[in-house]
């Protein structure tokens, strides 16, 4: 087989295209290609398809596509102009790229595979090429899989927030709690970070949504209420975010008994605070021991937790008046413990009832986006080189959203 053949196979290039020359250069460990086509050949016009002639051709322009046995592969070639009546003078499109990029499409894609599974910078080490030309593929990957996206109904939905940075800085991330993708991306946590997000669907998207699982944010609780149909019955309080406020709750007691405490030269509390945090089940064996002895002590920390614990239960209800009785006996425990954080924590359950009791119905947590939340923290920490906050939005989209990434090749 003939050089020229081979690498028309291995490029992949169909009529009237063929390869013309191959020059191996071992000092630069490159392979160059070039493509030409048959004389005569018509050629579609990129915008209306009309075959047209040949009117002249550009500058060569070099792709870069796969290595040949580590060999960097270079295929050089001169588009072809039509001249189409509609449209004026158009540059045709060629088989192995997409338009204006400098790589072929079956690089392109291979790229792609090493971006999945390597940060930017290890894709440049790989791959040799630069940091701006490994990004933008990933750039386009995403550009082009929101592009390709159909519109359709995600019934069941998460919000959520991410600390993207020191300072406060956060981002909105809604999520598709059955594929457990990222589908959108917004910065701040305020009502317009959301309201973005509803804006651009149908209203048989905002109709066909059945139960949006969330933290019992003040904005984002108006923004829903704003643009979903009935979200009233929709809106579900994350069970975590909720226990998360008892935590708090316990906490807090645990701090001020335990300085009580150490002036009385007790130190029954000193490093304690992780073991009222768990949830009785998943207390480590190594430390059930000492748990069970201070919980035995009568402390108001023991009690607070106590409470905390049994709140539990109210998620493990399926009729709503039940959860509700439930709750009812609960809170005056609460309310009745004279422990101020708890008093607190139990009012903000008491304010937010009704949301917290659609679980019920809904049975929908936030936990996969928690679970994106610990994916997207590994793409921060891979990331240290984002420059920007748009390229933090592209990584998560592109890692955690579910695009159809790849060219079509051919
Ligand atoms: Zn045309």
């Amino acid at each position: 087989m003939e050089d020229t053949e081979l690498y028309r196979e291995i490029l992949g290039l169909k009529a009237p295209w063929s390869v013309t020359r191959v020059r191996l250069d071992m000092q630069e460990k490159q392979v160059n290609v070039w493509a030409g086509h048959e004389e005569g050949t018509r050629w579609p016009c990129p915008d209306c398809k009309a075959l047209l002639a040949t009117y002249d051709h550009v500058e060569e322009r070099t792709w870069r596509h796969l290595d040949t046995c580590h060999l960097m592969t270079l295929l050089h070639a001169r588009t072809p102009r039509v001249e189409c009546p509609q449209h004026g003078v158009k540059r045709v499109r060629v088989s192995w790229a997409e338009p204006s990029s400098r790589f072929t499409l079956l690089f392109e894609c291979k790229a792609i595979d090493v971006l999945k599974e390597a940060d930017v910078e290890g894709t440049t080490r790989i791959l040799h090429t630069s940091w701006d030309e490994a990004w933008h593929i990933q750039e386009k990957a995403v550009t082009r899989g929101l592009a390709a996206k159909v519109e359709t109904v995600i019934p069941r939905l998460g919000v959520d927030e991410k600390a993207i940075a020191k300072g406060h800085k956060y981002f909105t991330l809604v999520c598709d709690i059955d594929r457990g993708t990222v589908e959108y991306v917004a910065e701040d946590r305020k009502k317009a970070s959301l309201d973005g997000y509803f804006q651009g669907l149908s209203q048989r998207q905002l109709g066909g949504i059945k139960a949006i699982a969330m933290d019992m944010h003040e904005a984002y609780i108006q923004s829903t209420l704003e643009h979903v149909p009935e979200a009233k019955e929709k809106i579900v309080f994350d069970r975590y975010h909720v226990m998360g406020h008892m935590g708090k709750a316990v906490d807090l007691v645990r701090r001020q008994e335990n300085k009580d405490l150490i002036k009385d030269g007790d130190e029954s509390l000193v490093k304690t605070k992780y073991l009222w945090l768990y949830a009785e089940e998943n207390l480590p064996e190594k430390h059930r021991e000492r748990f069970d002895q201070i919980k035995n002590l009568n402390l108001k920390t023991s009690r607070a937790w106590a409470i905390k614990e049994c709140l539990r239960a109210l998620w493990s209800y399926t009729y709503t008046a039940s959860a509700r009785k439930f709750w009812e006996s609960w809170n005056g425990w609460a309310v009745r413990s004279k422990l101020k954080p708890v008093i607190e924590a139990a009012r903000t359950v008491r304010d937010h009832l009704y949301n917290i009791l659609t679980y019920c119905k809904h049975k929908i947590t936030n936990a996969v986006a928690e679970g994106l939340n610990s994916k997207i923290q590994k793409i921060k920490q891979m990331a240290c080189g984002f420059r920007n906050k748009e390229h933090f939005k592209t990584a998560i989209l592109f890692h955690c959203g579910g695009l159809q990434l790849y060219p079509a090749t051919h």
